[in-house]
């Protein structure tokens, strides 16, 4: 009897979106499950009051920490998962990061395959989730075999100051790379306003390229894609090394299908607990096993003669000391901006400090807000298990003294020197899971990893995960591009090797815009994008 499906794909975020893409054009029957709904559109959507005080959108679950504690960790379930609410910052991984890398607190693996490897597909990633930056202004990046495909955002006035100040005192700051979909020149073209709510927030307008409107929907204009929301999988049936059921509930009613290939990208916690539940994977003992997420911190950081009114901040980075600094020679982390904070956020950032409401709006006047994210290792004790109780989230962070020297080092030698004279300080605890990583590691021992380079379990012959689950480790980098990269990679190996059908290039990820422009009937004023084609950039 013929499958349901020719591919079950569990989970509609990052990973699992751009699988459903890179497939779609097969013309095979794909069936997308996703335990959440369309995050609607709607003026809350930008409203701090909601997304800060009343914890908007975050889904609605508890965790068993390390200690026994309760943990409500910041997740959000919904079609393009947590990209719903990123701050759509993507980077690729260093060179040096798919290398062993020693720390200040251990050892950092080499990864199975390298940088040169992945460049192709981190050119088709930046396409399709149309990155704004600037070539060869971060001193860290790898080489590139073209150019961003649209220009970086501009710096606002007081962010111009900071950059002006850095460079001042030796630094590269370099514009951030931005997944939004805005015209610079001609900004009625494309839907982006540059607003001031755009991270952490959903946009709402769809300009943010997150996997529901960069990935999911243009792939569900395929008649062979289909997405069902409200479908959780509990469990997958594995008989004689193949998955044959994908099990669970679809608005409450059992389910249960079936599926030549399925392939999972819950989110790394997730991913683990499903498999780990399933008792599948893992005859290496390793699902679920080498969890990371960074370390993360924010400095506030005051002038008070220099009040800061930017709108859209999230334009400066530095990476200066992504490996090192002439006192530190081992890898300390990026700094970058975050959206500017509203008071509410403040509020939350700083209520172990016991901040009120006049002061939190003085910071929101004052502060150019900063963040910083080192790496944290992997190690087998920091794992995700699954009990009778649920999740059990077991991490303690490590690699924390490089983390809290680089804050130190930044502010004394580059933050006070410029003017700022005071400093909030707050690193980001256990719930904060956004950049989860490593509980199904790929690998080339089927002993010590629970995927092969082709990211399919080496215990199961129709099984692949393609969420950030895979990576060996994630650098400082933020985790996104990384995780888009590699499910094209494992998409053009499943293409090829179950299909017999082409592989991919950058054609098959356009820079022009299907969704919204179709939605808006606006093709007709729709300009051609050509990669390295000057006079089209941002046109
Ligand atoms: C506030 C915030 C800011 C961030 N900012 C950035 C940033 O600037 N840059 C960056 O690179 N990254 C950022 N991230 C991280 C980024 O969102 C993740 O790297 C990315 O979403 C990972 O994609 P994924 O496919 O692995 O999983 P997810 O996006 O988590 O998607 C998993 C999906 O699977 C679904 N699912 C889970 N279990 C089941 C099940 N059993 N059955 C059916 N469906 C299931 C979930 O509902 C979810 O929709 C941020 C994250 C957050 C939360
Ligand atoms: S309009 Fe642009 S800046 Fe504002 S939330 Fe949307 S993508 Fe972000």
């Amino acid at each position: 009897m013929p499958n349901d499906f020719d591919v079950i794909i569990i989970g509609s975020g990052a990973g699992g979106g751009t699988i459903a893409y890179t497939l779609a054009d097969t013309g095979k029957r794909i069936l997308i499950l996703e335990q959440g709904t369309f995050l609607p559109r709607e003026k809350r959507n930008w409203d701090p009051a909601f997304i800060f005080g009343e914890d908007g959108y975050k889904a609605d679950i508890n965790w068993e920490g390390p200690d026994g504690e309760n943990i409500r960790p910041i997740v959000y379930y919904n079609v393009g998962g947590n990209t719903k609410m990123y701050g759509a910052l993507l980077h690729r991984q260093r060179p040096e990061d798919f290398e062993k890398q020693q720390h200040r607190g251990g050892v950092s693996p080499e990864w199975p395959i390298k940088y040169d490897e992945y460049e192709p597909y981190y050119m088709m990633a930046e396409h399709v989730m149309k990155i704004h930056g600037n070539r060869g202004e971060d001193p860290t990046e790898g080489w590139y075999s073209g150019p961003f495909p649209f220009k970086a955002f501009p710096h606002e006035r007081r962010i111009q100051e900071v950059a002006d100040n850095l460079e001042r005192m030796g630094l590269h700051p370099h514009h951030s790379n931005l997944a939004l979909n805005r015209d610079m020149e001609e900004p009625w073209r494309r839907p982006c306003i540059a607003c001031n709510t755009c991270d952490p927030f959903p946009c709402m307008v769809h300009a943010k390229s997150d996997a529901e409107t960069a990935l999911v929907r243009p792939a569900l204009k395929h008649e062979n894609v289909t997405l069902w929301t409200g479908s959780r999988v509990e469990k997958l049936i594995e008989e004689n090394g193949k998955i044959t059921r994908v099990e669970g509930t679809r608005d409450g009613e059992p389910m249960s299908l079936s599926a030549d290939l399925v392939v999972v990208s819950c989110g790394a916690i997730q991913t683990a607990a499903l498999l780990l539940r399933s008792r599948v994977a893992n005859s290496s003992d390793q699902v679920g096993r080498n969890f990371t997420k960074h370390n993360q911190s924010g400095i506030s950081a005051m002038d008070y003669s220099n009040p800061n009114p930017t709108i859209f901040q999230k334009t400066l980075g530095v990476h200066d000391f992504y490996h090192g600094s002439p006192e530190h020679p081992y890898p300390l982390g990026t700094i970058q901006l975050t959206g500017k904070a509203h008071w509410t956020r403040i509020m939350g950032d700083y209520a172990s400090q016991g901040i009120d409401e006049q002061r939190a709006r003085e910071v929101q006047q004052y502060a150019v807000d900063f963040w910083f994210t080192s790496e944290d290792l992997p190690d087998a004790n920091n794992r995700i298990e699954w009990t009778d109780k649920g999740i059990k989230f077991n991490y303690r962070p490590n690699n924390r003294e490089s983390h809290f020297e680089f804050l130190d080092y930044f502010q004394e030698n580059y933050l006070k020197p410029q003017g700022f004279t005071d400093f909030m300080r707050s690193t980001k605890g256990l719930e904060f899971t956004w950049h989860q990583a490593g509980t199904a590691q790929f690998g080339t021992d089927p002993k010590k990893s629970v995927l092969d380079v082709n990211c399919k379990a080496w215990d199961v012959d129709n099984l692949y995960v393609v969420d950030a689950s895979f990576q060996p480790s994630q650098g400082a980098t933020n985790p996104t591009l990384t995780v888009v990269a590699n499910a094209i990679r494992v998409g053009e190996h499943l293409r090829k090797d179950w299909f017999a059908s082409d592989g991919v290039s950058v054609e098959d990820y356009p820079l022009s815009d299907p969704y919204m422009a179709d939605s808006a009937g606006a093709q007709v004023l729709a300009p051609t994008y050509k990669a390295g084609d000057d006079e089209s950039w941002g046109a």
